[in-house]
């Protein structure tokens, strides 16, 4: 059979200074500020990693929210529908991706139902075919240059960001399984300029750059510094009240 190289092109936007939850039952990302969702953020195989990975916090609400918005502050909001809340977009996008791999991994069959209304023809061994616009809608294919501008390759082109994560689920099963690290400073102190947020690389690895490792003892060193301050303050206080208590 003839195997095929292709890539998925897509572009998302976001809040520059991410977003926070709110709105009705705040169950709605909000951008921070309410700044415009205009910077672009390249859809890349790092972005579905990341996604595969929330599926861990399925039955934690609170953990899932949490992650859920570290997720859209690195590749922004699965935007349509608009008036779906961004907590059920979560919800139904995992439970989705859970099913789908549960059963693929289980009997090669991924649940039809997830997939698509109906099953068409089985094939001779009993797996049935299904139709893959009923999965991804209507799909725009390009031929356009990989990214090391080497080869003409067939290019897709999603509509959002959930059909990007469906169609790298469907067309790759799940052969991606870079690890992805969270950086230490995002992790404590939340959004910075310059900070990518997450990276990948060896397991011990803890910032996302240089600049964050050393941003990071800094604000380290300096919480150490107040704290040693404030003793002091509170020795100086005590002092002056022992001598104010000696007078009286
Ligand atoms: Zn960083």
């Amino acid at each position: 059979m003839p195997i095929s190289r292709f890539q998925i092109d897509f572009k998302n936007k976001k809040a520059k200074r991410g977003y926070q939850w709110g709105g009705k039952n705040d169950s709605f990302l909000i951008p921070v500020r309410n700044l415009q969702e205009n910077e672009e953020v390249r859809y890349t195989t790092e972005t579905f990693n990341h996604f595969l990975k929330l599926r861990k916090y399925y039955t934690d609400t609170e953990k899932l929210k949490l992650e859920g918005k570290k997720f859209s502050n690195k590749w922004g909001r699965f935007r349509y529908p608009e008036e779906t809340p961004d907590e059920l977009k979560f919800m139904g996008s995992i439970h989705f991706i859970e099913s789908f791999i549960f059963d693929l991994s289980l009997n090669k069959l991924p649940s039809l139902n997830q997939i698509a209304s109906e099953q068409f023809n089985p094939r001779q061994n009993g797996h049935p075919t299904w139709n893959f616009n009923d999965v991804v809608g209507t799909l725009s294919i390009s031929f356009d240059w990989d990214e090391e501008g080497k080869k003409i390759v067939p290019t897709y082109h999603p509509l959002n960001l959930w059909e990007a994560i469906k169609l790298q689920l469907l067309l790759t099963g799940l052969d991606a399984h870079n690890n992805i690290i969270e950086c230490l400073h995002y992790l404590t102190f939340g959004m910075k300029s310059g900070c990518l947020q997450y990276t990948t690389g060896r397991s011990d690895k803890k910032f996302c750059s240089d600049v964050c490792r050393a941003a990071y003892s800094d604000k380290k060193r300096g919480k150490s510094l107040d704290k040693i301050e404030k003793a002091d303050e509170i020795n100086l206080t005590d002092g002056k009240f022992n001598q104010l208590s000696k007078i009286s």
